[in-house]
């Protein structure tokens, strides 16, 4: 059952037609570089797709909340794979290659992740707004872009709801979180977002859904669900492509593991 309008009408498809023109898709794997003929799933090729670890992983908050002694801001957390070497050279691409056909391939996974799960198709159905995690403006303007933002926008034109780039604004910049634990991470993002004052009337009483490449700690997507409900939001979700989260679950193959910092 879709609970999200198909992208199959002919304005849709002629959007999709232009933009293949303009970007073609990769004839690259993402993953591997190797040559495919452009008709692969995502623009990975058959060896790399066997490997990633995809799955319908959604994070066990509520154990999370009890773990660290505070409650989630978010409603819910879910991303496509398991973090791995595979996952971090399609994230890698995104981020330090700048190629639209990447951002675009990540959301079609996203957008087949959501309505290829019931719950999650239910659960987002009455999302307002698709927002990207924020990154600093300077080290925004370094890189030339938001990979989250790329992602978040082509997820919004495939999902027909509003993107909100500029919702959150990232007024600190952070330590790199690699170093540090996962309660030290946390308190490393105090502070670092607010919502953005000219789309606060927008923000209060809506449903969001926050987007960004990877859940790790979940320090930064709790964070910007904190503000954002601050500001009124009725419900904030989040959906990244991958996660090492220690209370992720999910069904990978036919199996239904946990995944935890030891075997990734
Ligand atoms: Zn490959």
């Amino acid at each position: 059952m879709y609970y999200f309008e198909t992208s199959d009408s002919l304005p849709a498809r002629a959007a999709e037609a232009a933009l293949q023109w303009l970007f073609p898709m990769a004839t690259y794997c993402l993953c591997c570089g190797k040559y495919i003929n452009g008709s692969r799933s995502y623009c990975i090729c058959d060896h790399c797709i066997q490997r990633i670890t995809w799955g319908n992983v959604e994070i066990d908050l509520a154990e999370e909340a009890r773990a660290l002694g505070r409650p989630s801001a978010l409603d819910s957390a879910r991303a496509c794979m398991k973090y791995g070497l595979y996952e971090r050279r399609l994230i890698f691409d995104l981020k330090y290659d700048g190629l639209t056909y990447v951002s675009r391939a990540i959301a079609n996974i996203m957008h087949d992740r959501i309505i290829t799960d019931p719950r999650a198709a239910e659960e987002l159905s009455g999302i307002d707004f698709i927002v990207p995690i924020p990154m600093h403006k300077e080290k925004e303007k370094q890189r030339g872009f938001n990979q989250a933002a790329k992602m978040a926008g082509h997820l919004a034109r495939r999902l027909h709801r509003r993107h909100l780039p500029d919702a959150l604004i990232r007024q600190k910049q952070t330590a790199a979180q690699r170093s540090i634990t996962g309660q030290e991470r946390y308190a490393n993002m105090e502070g670092a977002f607010m919502v953005n004052p000219a789309e606060a009337a927008e923000i209060n009483g809506s449903k969001v859904l926050l987007i960004d490449d990877v859940y790790t700690s979940g320090a930064t997507a709790h964070t910007c669900a904190a503000v954002l409900r601050e500001a009124g939001a009725a419900e904030v979700h989040f959906l990244g492509m991958a996660t090492g989260n220690d209370f992720a679950d999910g069904f990978f193959g036919l199996e239904k593991l946990r995944i935890n910092r030891y075997n990734i």
